[in-house]
């Protein structure tokens, strides 16, 4: 009696740990369920249809943006996938959620369609800026590379303006960068939006995020461009929210007074 239930329990953990393996390695390596493959640079892209030639002008701001980024690392081949109505988009969102786009690993799902014509991933009801959204989800596959699994997963992760902050930061460079830009404005910005009770924030023309990533974007500029702190330092527990936006809102009165 005793052989037989060692041999069903033996045979449960086995099926289990096959299952657990089998769904896993689905999900982290579904190369093979796509038709098409393009090699560029420093990502591979998988589909299901050819594609135009402008995906090279969103791999290459990709690439110009996540270079400026001091956890880069050259060296990683990045897999981006555009799943939209594939059987392999929806194990993902029955089995992780759903997403416009997210980062697993080295690989980048883009759920929605994909329109690198317009730059554009198309959602229901917003759109997302395509390159930028490939910058955004490469950093986080560099969070990782670069501080562990133990602290940015799924599962553990810092607080979202740290975690997703940081990605909008990269994505943001050339805007942030350019002549015509102006931080206090986008404090102000954050302040009007704060006093409405708003949670959408229109980062772009037809383009909604939660606040808190525009937020978190603007404090992660604060700090870095400002502070002249690093990443690194940022992601210290030292540094909480509240303290930041005391100290931003301090900085932010006294150049508002110098207008
Ligand atoms: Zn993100």
């Amino acid at each position: 009696m005793k052989k037989i239930l060692k041999r069903i329990l033996i045979g449960t953990i086995l099926t289990t740990v096959i299952s657990f393996g089998s769904i896993a390695t689905l999900i982290l390596y579904p190369q093979l369920l796509f038709a098409e493959k393009v090699v560029y640079k420093d990502f591979n892209i998988y589909s299901n249809n050819p594609l135009p030639d402008t995906y090279k002008s969103a791999i290459d701001y990709a690439i110009e943006v996540i270079k400026t980024s001091e956890i880069y690392e050259s060296g990683h081949q990045l897999d981006i996938f555009l799943c939209h109505g594939t059987f392999y988009n929806d194990f993902d969102t029955k089995l992780l959620g759903f997403a416009m786009a997210k980062s697993l690993h080295n690989n980048i799902l883009l759920k929605v369609p994909v329109d690198f014509d317009k730059n554009i991933l198309i959602g229901w009801n917003s759109e997302r800026n395509l390159k930028k959204t490939i910058a955004h989800e490469a950093i986080h596959f560099y969070q990782m590379n670069k501080y562990g699994m133990t602290r940015f997963s799924p599962i553990t992760h810092p607080p979202s303006w740290k975690g997703e902050g940081y990605p909008e930061y990269v994505a943001y460079q050339k805007d942030i960068k350019s002549n015509d830009y102006d931080l206090i404005e986008s404090i102000t910005k954050i302040k009007e939006f704060e006093k409405k009770g708003e949670y959408w924030f229109p980062t772009e023309p037809g383009q909604l995020d939660p606040l808190v990533y525009y937020k978190g974007r603007v404090m992660i500029e604060y700090l870095i461009d400002i502070k002249g702190m690093t990443y690194t330092e940022i992601l210290h527990d030292s540094v909480t929210e509240e303290k930041v936006i005391e100290e931003m809102t301090v900085w932010y009165e006294r150049q508002k007074s110098k207008e």
